[in-house]
């Protein structure tokens, strides 16, 4: 959930948020994800949240430059919305493998066993998360910093419930958009689905990097 610049980047080489590419192709999820949905989940979808927060820094940018006013508070919650939605969808992307192993490894499997007893009792209680979002959002498996502790959170849009301090593990994207296509409005199908293709090497690799 942050910026960081590296060594040998400079200030300006990165200005704008951009669309990355899926690490595998349109068909690789199926048949728990067909291709038309995952298709217009990126290529629409997540492309909107990226169009719109660079519509909002070009705003601020322009202001500053003119020297004129914008709305403070409706531009932060805008741009707050599709900051969120971005990033929540590169962390989505990323934590989905075809063909993925079916449990979690290394520190992950430990850190599971520790806060919840067993990888059920996690799959259990964050599918009840993913299941119940009012509206639309997300079920996110994250890290607290403080605690050293897996915690699970249920963000309501792309921003609302959000822990300032904890790290995302792994995230399950219940928009509507995410799943109607295949899945109807059988929510809790798409989510028994989800099991099936999360790429347990890269939520581990992120709860590694954190507490190395
Ligand atoms: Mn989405």
């Amino acid at each position: 959930m942050y910026c960081i610049i590296s060594k040998g980047e400079n200030l300006t080489d990165k200005k704008f948020y951009s669309l990355p590419d899926l690490p595998y192709a349109y068909n690789a999820l199926e048949p728990f994800i067909s291709e038309i949905q995952l298709k217009l989940h990126h290529d629409k979808h997540h492309a909107a949240y990226v169009n719109g927060a660079n519509a909002i820094l070009e705003r601020l940018d322009k202001a500053r430059q003119t020297g004129t006013d914008v709305d403070m508070k409706a531009t932060l919650k805008e741009l707050s919305f599709n900051v969120g939605g971005h990033t929540l969808h590169r962390l989505f992307w990323n934590n989905l493998a075809p063909a993925a192993n079916k449990q979690p490894g290394g520190a992950l499997a430990d850190a599971i066993k520790n806060e919840f007893g067993s990888f059920d009792r996690l799959k259990k209680e964050f599918s009840q998360a993913a299941t119940s979002v009012e509206g639309s959002g997300w079920a996110a498996l994250a890290f607290c910093g403080q605690t050293y502790r897996p915690i699970i959170m249920q963000i309501e849009k792309h921003n609302v419930n959000v822990g300032p301090q904890e790290r995302i593990l792994m995230v399950l994207d219940v928009w509507e958009h995410a799943y109607y296509l295949d899945y109807k409005n059988e929510r809790a199908k798409f989510v028994e689905a989800f099991w099936n293709i999360v790429n347990w090497d890269e939520v581990n690799k992120r709860l590694e990097t954190i507490i190395k």
